[in-house]
């Protein structure tokens, strides 16, 4: 679990109190990796704690984090870093968390990022690293995970030296998200909740988080009487109930069609989520129904036809990323969820998207 979490409004602005005590030597920079939708906003650049050698990296979010990314730009802090680093910081969407995550892994495991996709393959503890989101949805500040794209496949780096060490809520920070975006983060969210609510690894450690954070969608997606801030508080604590969720239990149906569509066709995370579960009214048939029901509400029109000019190969690339990811059925549909999910059931499926 994340350690330590501070949660307020304008709660960045005890960085500083945070970060000082962490210092390990004027040598030992903090290195801030930014979402670069923020490189012009001085409203919040101005209150990064800077001092020393300290450094902001600023970093497109336009795609989804990848490992030889994350081998670059650790060379390069090592390169221009006098000595290793006090602290990573990540601030931004499940993109920067990610990345801002597996940096700081990678600064003190040997090799490629790629070799730690996967379950506990991370042998050294990372360097304090602490997450700052700035969209609510994804549970990225939360999770036990960083999802990479590698040469051969989208897949974690799950461990228990992966989470944040330190993170810090301040619902302003999410105030100019986009509206779409907003959607598509929140539904992330949302997804979470019923794929694991309605999962078989369900318990009720999992169960107890996710139905918190279900209500929570339900009131900010369907409601009619937060105002702005309240919903922005609340989504952030939803994404951090769903993400708690998750963390004991596991996803399903949408999310393993939706790393296919990301892997062939770089769609991002939410959006991919959503235009899987437009189409799964079969395995989650409530959570479909008010899903629907929001997106008509916010008047949110998702693409489609995406997957109509695909080849037969390229659909067997998405089909193949799909069906590995066991767990994810597993959880979905049981021990025997082989005899329900084929390959040509998957086709079908993404044939509509
Ligand atoms: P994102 O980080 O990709 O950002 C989406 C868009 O919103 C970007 O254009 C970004 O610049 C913009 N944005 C972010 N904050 C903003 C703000 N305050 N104002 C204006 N624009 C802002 O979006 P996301 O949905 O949060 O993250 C998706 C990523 O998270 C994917 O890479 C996915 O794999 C990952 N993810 C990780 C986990 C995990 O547990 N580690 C879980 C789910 C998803
Ligand atoms: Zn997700």
């Amino acid at each position: 679990m994340v350690p330590r979490v501070i949660f307020g409004r304008g709660s960045f602005n005890q960085l500083s109190d945070i970060l000082t005590p962490k210092r390990l030597g004027i040598n030992a920079p903090f290195i801030f990796l930014v979402d670069d939708v923020f490189k012009s906003n001085s409203w919040l650049t101005s209150r990064i704690p800077l001092s020393y050698e300290d450094i902001i990296i600023y970093i497109s979010a336009a795609e989804e984090p990848k490992t030889d990314q994350i081998d670059i730009l650790v060379e390069e802090i090592i390169v221009n870093s006098k000595e290793r680093p006090s602290g990573i910081i990540g601030i931004g969407g499940g993109t920067l968390l990610d990345i801002a995550k597996a940096v700081s892994i990678m600064l003190t495991n040997e090799g490629k990022a790629e070799d730690y996709q996967g379950w506990d393959l991370v042998k050294n503890e990372a360097i304090y690293h602490v997450g700052i989101p700035t969209i609510s949805g994804t549970g990225a500040e939360v999770s036990r995970t960083t999802v990479l794209t590698g040469p051969e496949r989208k897949l974690g780096i799950n461990s228990d030296f992966t989470p944040f060490d330190q993170v810090v809520l301040d619902s302003e920070l999410t105030k100019d998200v986009p509206k779409n975006q907003w959607f598509y983060t929140g539904m992330d969210c949302y997804i979470h909740c019923i794929e694991s609510l309605q999962g078989t690894y369900l318990n009720a450690f999992s169960q107890s988080y996710g139905d918190m954070a279900l209500e929570l969608c339900k009131e900010i997606f369907l409601g009619d009487d937060l105002t702005n801030i309240e919903a922005q508080e609340k989504l952030m604590m939803a994404s951090w109930h769903g993400g708690m969720s998750i963390v004991y239990s596991q996803v399903g149906v949408a999310h393993a069609m939706s790393y296919g569509l990301s892997y062939l066709l770089g769609t991002k995370h939410g959006i991919g989520n959503c235009i899987v579960f437009n189409h799964l009214d079969e395995f989650y048939p409530e959570g479909v129904k008010l899903f629907k029901e929001m997106k008509v509400k916010h008047d949110i029109l998702l693409p489609q036809g995406i997957c109509t000019d695909l080849s037969d190969k390229e659909f067997d690339i998405m089909i193949d990323v799909a069906l590995n990811l066991v767990p994810l059925w597993e959880n979905a549909l049981g021990k025997n969820w082989k005899k329900t999910i084929t390959r040509k059931k998957l086709k079908l499926l993404y044939k509509k998207m």
